[in-house]
């Protein structure tokens, strides 16, 4: 389940990423949703590694689960099984959403300038 939920991810911003427009609506989406997930779980005790695996994967897979335990997965978001399930796009995502800057080619708040803009960089391989 939760492979399908990254492919998901990986497959909207590789769709999205040339339309910086809705890629950024899908990144506010996604910020809802996480800030959702966020509510929803502060009140919720930390599970054991074993009952998230659970979880996660559904009882009926409980065969597998035993198999492997991926290291890492109890950390939210900052283990080394998820950064490497997350790629590098998404990284590169999450990276751009610190950004507070204002780009003055795309009007973007990010990380990066006009010089740097991935929309020159674009068009300038149009030509
Ligand atoms: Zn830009």
């Amino acid at each position: 389940m939760i492979r399908d939920i990254y492919y998901s991810v990986d497959y909207c911003v590789d769709r999205l990423v040339s339309d910086m427009e809705k890629l950024k609506l899908y990144r506010e989406k996604l910020r809802e949703m996480t800030q959702e997930v966020d509510e929803d779980t502060r009140s919720v005790q930390p599970m054991t590694n074993r009952g998230f695996i659970e979880t996660v994967f559904g009882v009926e897979k409980r065969d597998e689960v035993k198999v492997k335990i991926p290291e890492g997965i109890r950390n939210k978001g900052s283990g080394p099984v998820k950064k490497m399930m997350i790629g590098e796009k998404e990284m590169a995502i999450l990276k751009a959403k610190k950004g507070s800057r204002k780009c003055g080619r795309c009007g973007e708040y990010v990380d990066h300038n006009a010089r740097t803009c991935k929309k020159k960089a674009n068009d300038s391989a149009s030509k």
